[in-house]
C-alpha cells in the first residue's frame, strides 16, 4: 500500500492556470521528490505485476514519465501516444474536444498487434477526453485495453465514469474533489 497523504503533499496546486478558475495539479514537484515518485511507481508496479498485460501505452507527456518506469519494472514494451505531428512513419489520428476547441493524438500503426492487452497510462484524468481518444486508437489497431491507470482522478468532471461506461476499468491513486 502507499501513503496517500505523503504523495498528495508532494503535488503542488496552482490556482488560475492555464486559465482563470482552474486549479492545476502540478506533478513536477512529485517528479522532484524521489521518495514520493518511488511510492507512486511502486504502487503501480505492485498492482500490475502478474496481470495479463502485454504492453504499456503512455500518453504525451507526463504519462510518459510514469509509464516508462512501470514498463521498465514490469519488463513490458512501452508504446507512445503522442500529440499530433510528433510521431514519424505511418500513424492513425484521433480528434477529441477540449473545453475550447479540439486536439488530436496519434499512434504508429505498427505499435500494437491485434490481441495485445494494453495498460493505458496518464498522469491525470479530467474530462476523460484524452484517455477516450487513446482507447479509440488502441481499439482501431485491434488491441484490447486492459485498464487505464492514472496518478490523479478528478471525479467531479465525470471522465473516469465515462471511461468505465465504455467498459474499461480505471485505477487511480488519488482523487481531488
Ligand atoms: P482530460 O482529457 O481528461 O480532460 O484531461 C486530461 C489531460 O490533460 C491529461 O493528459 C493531463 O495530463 C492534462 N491535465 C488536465 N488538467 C491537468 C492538471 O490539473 N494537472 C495535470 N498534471 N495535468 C492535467
Amino acid at each position: 500500500s502507499y501513503d496517500e497523504l505523503y504523495i498528495k503533499s508532494a503535488i503542488r496546486s496552482i490556482a488560475d492556470w492555464p486559465e482563470a478558475g482552474v486549479i492545476f495539479r502540478d506533478v513536477t514537484t512529485l517528479f522532484k521528490d524521489p521518495k514520493a515518485m518511488r511510492m507512486v511507481c511502486d504502487a503501480f508496479v505492485q498492482r500490475y505485476m502478474n496481470q495479463p498485460i502485454t504492453h504499456i501505452a503512455s500518453i504525451d507527456a507526463r504519462g510518459f514519465i510514469l509509464g516508462s518506469v512501470v514498463a521498465y519494472q514490469l519488463n513490458l514494451p512501452l508504446i507512445l501516444i503522442r500529440k499530433k505531428g510528433k510521431l514519424p512513419g505511418d500513424t492513425i489520428s484521433q480528434d477529441y474536444s477540449l473545453e475550447y476547441g479540439s486536439a488530436a493524438i496519434e499512434i504508429q500503426t505498427d505499435a500494437l498487434e491485434p490481441g495485445a492487452k494494453v495498460l493505458v497510462f496518464d498522469d491525470l484524468i479530467a474530462t476523460g477526453g484524452t484517455v477516450l481518444a487513446a482507447i479509440s486508437l488502441i481499439r482501431k489497431l485491434g488491441a484490447e485495453v486492459h485498464e487505464v491507470a492514472a496518478l490523479i482522478d478528478l471525479p467531479d468532471l465525470m471522465g473516469s465514469q465515462k471511461i468505465q461506461d465504455s467498459n474499461v476499468p480505471v485505477y487511480s491513486l488519488l482523487a481531488y474533489e
